[in-house]
This record gives C-alpha cells, sequence and structure tokens, in this order.
C-alpha cells in the first residue's frame, strides 16, 4: 500500500460567498411604527411636554418600598432563590393574593410578563391563522401589532362613550360574520377614556357564548378608577368565554413586566404549554419582590393606588379646566372616571388637524392624532386628540395647553 501525500490546493482556498441569512415570512411581515410610536413625529424642541403615552408618575411607583422589600427578602434568606428558576404559572403567593382579589380559583391566574405578553399569549392561542378579530375603533393600536403574530383580519366596531357598540356587532353576527375574538378595553379605554356599561359586558358575553368566540378582555387602566361607578368585572370571570388581560404595569411600574392572565379554566393549560414554548415563565427576582410586598403588607397595594388615584384625578382635572379656561370653545370635553387619556373633540371641524399638530409640535407640545387608533369608517376620531396627563405635573399640563393655545393662532 502506498501512502499519498494528502493533496494540498496550488491556490489558498476560496471562501464560498456568504449565503444570507433570510429572516421568516412573519418577521418580514412586521410593519413598523406608523404615526403612533413614530419618533420622528415629535417635537424638535428640547423642552418639550409630551402628553404621549400611557404612563403612570414616578411619585406613584413603589420606589422606597421596592428597595425596603429587597432588604427584607435578603435578610429573611432569599436571595438565592429569587435568581433560580420558577415554575411557568408563576409564584403561588403573587396567584393567590391576585385571585382572592379578582374572586376567582387560582388556577386560572397565570402570570405574564405585562399586558402585551398576556394579548400575545391569548391571541396566538386562541386566534387561527387569518381567521377575523372584532377590534375596537378607534383601538389600542399595540394589539394591532399582536395580530400580526396570526395574520388575522379586523372587524372594526365603534366605540362609544360607554365602551364598544355591541349591537352593532350583534347586528354583523347576525348577518353572518363569523369571529374568533373581539378585542376591548372596558375600563377607562385607551384612547376614547369610557367605560364599558354593565349592560353591554352582559350583552357581549351572552353573543360571544351564542356565537363561540372568545373576548379578551384587556383592562390595564381597572384599578385607576377616580370618579363614577365602576361596571363590575364578576360577568367576565364567570364566562366560559372571557379571557381578561391585566398587568401591574400602570400600577407598580411598567419596568417590572409583570402581569396576569385571568383564564377560563378550560384554557389554562393550552396558555400554559403555549407559555413554556416561548419565555418559561415570569422573572423569578421581580416575582419575588412584588409578592413579597403584597403579602406582607396588608392593604398597601389600596393605600398606593388611593395615592394614585387622587395624583391622576387632580391632573385630569386640571387639564379639563385648563382646555376650558386657555381654549374656551374649541374643544368638547368629558371629564374622565379613571385611567390615564382625555379624548377632547374639536368644536369646529374646519381645522386642519395635521396643521395643528405640526403647529403644536414646532410649539413644544407632543399628543397622540386621535387618526392614529382609527381602524375603520365610522368614527369621529380623526377630529380629536389622546392627551395623557398621567406623568405630567401641574405646570407642564398648564404650560402645554398654553402651547397648544399658540397653535391655534
Ligand atoms: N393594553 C393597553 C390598552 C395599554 O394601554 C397598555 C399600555 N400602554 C397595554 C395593554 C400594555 O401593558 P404592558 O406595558 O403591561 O405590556
Amino acid at each position: 500500500m502506498t501512502l499519498t501525500e494528502p493533496t494540498t490546493p496550488d491556490s489558498p482556498t476560496t471562501t464560498p460567498p456568504p449565503v444570507p441569512l433570510v429572516p421568516s415570512v412573519l418577521a418580514q411581515g412586521l410593519t413598523v411604527p406608523k404615526g403612533f410610536g413614530d419618533q420622528s413625529l415629535l417635537s424638535p424642541r428640547p423642552d418639550a411636554i409630551r402628553l404621549l403615552g400611557g404612563i403612570p408618575d414616578p411619585s406613584a411607583l413603589p420606589l422606597a418600598e421596592l428597595r425596603e422589600a429587597l432588604g427584607e427578602v435578603w435578610d429573611a434568606g432569599g436571595a438565592a432563590a429569587s435568581l433560580q428558576y420558577s415554575g411557568s404559572h408563576g409564584f403561588e403567593g403573587l396567584r393567590g393574593w391576585i385571585a382572592e382579589r379578582e374572586g376567582v380559583d387560582p388556577r386560572r391566574i397565570l402570570i405574564t410578563n405585562g399586558g402585551m405578553h398576556g394579548l400575545s399569549l391569548t391571541v396566538q392561542a386562541l386566534v387561527e391563522r387569518g381567521a377575523v378579530v372584532a377590534i375596537d375603533n378607534p383601538a389600542y393600536p399595540l394589539f394591532l401589532r399582536t395580530l400580526e403574530l396570526v395574520g388575522a383580519r379586523t372587524l372594526p366596531v365603534p366605540v362609544e362613550p360607554d365602551g364598544l357598540d355591541v349591537e352593532h356587532l350583534a347586528r354583523r353576527l347576525a348577518d353572518g360574520e363569523r369571529i374568533a375574538a373581539v378585542y376591548t378595553v372596558p375600563d377607562f379605554h385607551n384612547p376614547t377614556q369610557g367605560t364599558l356599561s354593565a349592560a353591554k359586558r352582559a350583552a357581549l358575553v351572552e353573543l360571544a357564548a351564542r356565537y363561540g368566540f372568545v373576548v379578551i378582555a384587556d383592562d390595564p387602566y381597572r384599578e385607576l378608577r377616580f370618579a363614577g361607578t365602576d361596571q363590575g368585572r364578576r360577568v367576565f370571570f364567570d364566562s366560559e368565554h372571557v379571557v381578561h388581560v391585566n398587568t401591574f404595569t400602570k400600577t407598580l411600574g411598567p419596568g417590572l413586566r409583570l402581569g396576569w392572565l385571568v383564564l377560563p379554566e378550560h384554557l389554562v393549560d393550552v396558555v400554559l404549554r403555549l407559555r413554556n414554548r416561548q419565555d418559561s415563565h415570569s422573572s423569578t427576582f421581580v416575582q419575588t419582590l412584588v409578592q413579597h410586598l403584597l403579602v406582607t403588607r396588608p392593604g398597601w397595594f389600596d393605600t398606593t393606588l388611593g395615592r394614585a388615584r387622587e395624583l391622576y384625578r387632580h391632573r385630569a382635572q386640571l387639564l379639563v379646566a385648563e382646555l376650558r379656561t386657555q381654549l374656551p370653545g374649541r374643544f368638547e370635553v368629558t371629564e374622565p372616571e379613571g385611567g390615564f387619556f382625555l379624548w377632547p373633540r374639536l368644536v369646529d371641524d374646519s381645522v386642519d388637524t395635521a396643521a395643528l399638530h405640526k403647529r403644536a409640535s414646532a410649539e413644544g407640545i407632543d399628543y397622540q392624532q386621535g387618526e392614529f387608533f382609527i381602524t375603520g369608517p365610522g368614527t369621529d376620531s380623526a377630529r380629536r386628540l389622546r392627551l395623557a396627563y398621567g406623568d405630567r405635573t401641574d405646570a407642564e399640563l398648564r404650560t402645554a395647553v398654553g402651547r397648544l393655545a399658540r397653535a391655534f393662532g
């Protein structure tokens, strides 16, 4: 047997051209923000006042308490466990605390990484690719982005001062339209500030049972009522057809990324299996601290909420008063009963809203134009502004309205 020399190429190896990585069709199809969330529309002024997002005020968030909680947990020997894996459902103590507050079986609670996570899990678990989802018109735009995950089509349903027009939906269903889900924000709607009436809640749940669709009730502002009457949540929790999506974002801080679903019992396992394939579980560390505060300080959450509601009530009233005094006759305004949004309507239909927004931006006030929330015809949203007051001081609100007044010229 003759040994042969390994052949060496006479010229250095040429590396083949790189094969480009192609993102999935799903990822390529995801849209970039237009209008809503578009940074290029922000005022260039460094002193611009932003009445933009549903953002809680830092003074209403538990900054000192979280520091204390960390010390207490550490002193009690809980540090090491807080950095370990934990169960997919979420902490038992946290689920139990939420379940008691909601008045439901703890097995129905799934801890999530905030509201958006709960929404996408729900959509992926319950909406078949290409199915129709009835949505608020106008709607919280980021929900539309979760629908891109399943290529859902939308059926816009007008939103009235007392929430989704359930009769409109009933007519569409009676006409043969079939939907997989309806999405609505029942309390202190984003952007329209109103609350779904008790009668409409009952009617919606009845429709869901009759036609076999899920109601996705997205309720992040529910705890922030500072006026008016609660319209009830029992009817949602008692239904096999409702997924209640909630979050600590507006009450304890969006950076925690902590929320929960109240699922009908028959959906718990399927949503859990889906969740297992995404992120395993919510942060053990965050759950440790939040659970510690909620469980070891009875009444603390309500005291925190009480202060927050007072603050937001004050700001809402101040903003309304400033609009009425600095811009008399310019807007139809309804005093909010909770949440973070004012949804004033321009009285004069000849006002060019795009031009107004441009001038306002030049004056140093940022707000969301109503048109960015529109999901279909039959809404006056284009004649409205969404003004978010949650994280703006009194002085900022006054100055912001003064700047808006100058923008009118
Ligand atoms: N739903 C609505 C209606 C919201 O306004 C928000 C926050 N802007 C969310 C969901 C998202 O909440 P999170 O930050 O907990 O994901």
